[in-house]
């Protein structure tokens, strides 16, 4: 099978446990981020990945050749991490042609790969500068095609971007997502930020702070049917809402009957679950509506932020909120009595 295999790979320092049990297969020709908070294990996955790491247990293969053992240098993956690591006292094209000069290419070689390269990330006619002549964003950009200029088999980046400005940040994604297209090489990128797993990739493996993967899957996949509270909780904005399963496509909330899009396999009535409802897809009305698949309360917080109306539903205790376009703001202020309305469809029940 080609692309990259996990196989009950764990990795621990003496008694810090910092990556259990991953099994991943990630095929060719994709974009992956590692998403998750700080500590998730998600740095020292790539750097397994790279062989800068040994793993305490299990096996890594590629194109199902076990390169566990293989060290570091001789797997022909490009790298890029968060410190860059450019060598201040070379030209910009000494930089982009480093490893090829390590492999004995000569130097007209090297020169013409650091142009082709350059061009590629947009830096065409810096080939003489010193790094110290750069902006962040163009330094970026050199560590990028130093990585390429050997033409890896796996693209490795380890948040690259994150000490770049907000709008710099924005673009450089933009340009990292396209170079990544058009040389079809498969690439992960370790990042804690999720609109950038999420408007990035192909695939999204979410770890949590147990140190294990708790979903890969498209990012939409993810935003839709999250694995568990977990993701449910990490990726945008979910409503929660503790349950129990009552028979087939229903789960009790209180004394409220919520019609669900499907109850996990196995799932016996009576077992205790979460209701994950994201906010865009729950409607409010003015007023109290009684039924199924209706909560009603009072209007506690109305937060209108221009581009979307998001309206916070105090139903007895249980925070409902909800989120509207400007144009479909619902009827209601602040102090009313609302119910609001959680289609069948949208609400996806996760494991407790
Ligand atoms: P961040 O987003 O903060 O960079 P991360 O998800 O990349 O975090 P890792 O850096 O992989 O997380 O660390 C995972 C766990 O392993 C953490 O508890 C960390 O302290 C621990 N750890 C990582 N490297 C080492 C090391 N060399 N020695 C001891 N503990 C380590």
């Amino acid at each position: 099978m080609s692309g990259l295999t996990l196989e009950n790979v764990a990795k621990s320092y003496g008694a810090v446990v910092a990556v259990r049990d991953v099994n991943l297969h990630l095929p060719d020709g994709q974009f992956v981020c590692f998403l998750g908070p700080s500590g998730c294990g998600k740095t020292t996955l790539l750097r397994l990945i790279a062989g800068l790491e040994k793993p305490s247990r299990g096996r890594i293969l590629l194109d199902d050749e076990d390169i566990t053992d293989t060290p570091a240098h001789k797997r022909n993956f490009g790298m890029v991490f968060q410190s860059l690591a450019l060598f201040p006292h070379m030209t910009v094209g000494e930089n982009v042609g480093y490893s090829l000069r390590i492999r004995k290419t000569h130097k007209a070689a090297r020169r013409q790969r650091a142009r082709e390269l350059l061009d590629l990330v947009k830096l065409s006619g810096l080939i003489d500068r010193h790094i110290s002549q750069l902006s962040g964003g163009q330094q970026q950009r050199v560590a990028m095609a130093r990585a390429l200029a050997i033409e890896p088999r796996l693209f490795l980046l380890d948040e690259p971007l994150s000490a770049l400005d907000a709008k710099l940040r924005e673009d450089m994604q933009l340009e990292l997502r396209m170079l990544q297209q058009r040389l079809t090489v498969t690439t992960i990128l370790v990042t804690h930020d999720q609109r950038e797993a999420m408007t990035m990739s192909d695939l999204v493996v979410v770890m949590g702070p147990d140190n294990r993967v708790h979903q890969m899957d498209s990012p939409l996949e993810i935003y839709r049917n999250p694995a568990d509270t977990f993701v449910a909780d990490f990726i945008g904005t979910s409503n929660l809402l503790d349950g129990i399963s009552s028979g087939s496509r229903a789960v009790t909330i209180g004394d409220t009957r919520l019609e669900v899009a499907d109850l996990p396999d196995g799932m016996t009535p009576d077992t205790k679950v979460t209701v994950s409802v994201r906010p865009e897809e729950i409607h409010v009305l003015p007023g109290v509506e009684k039924g199924d698949n209706r909560m009603h309360g009072r209007v506690s917080f109305v937060r209108d932020v221009g581009s979307s109306v998001e309206i916070y539903l105090d139903c007895n205790g249980l925070q409902i909120v909800s989120q509207s376009t400007p144009k479909g703001r619902p009827a209601v202020q602040q102090g009313d009595q609302a119910t609001a309305v959680l289609p069948p469809a949208a609400c996806v029940v996760l494991k407790s």
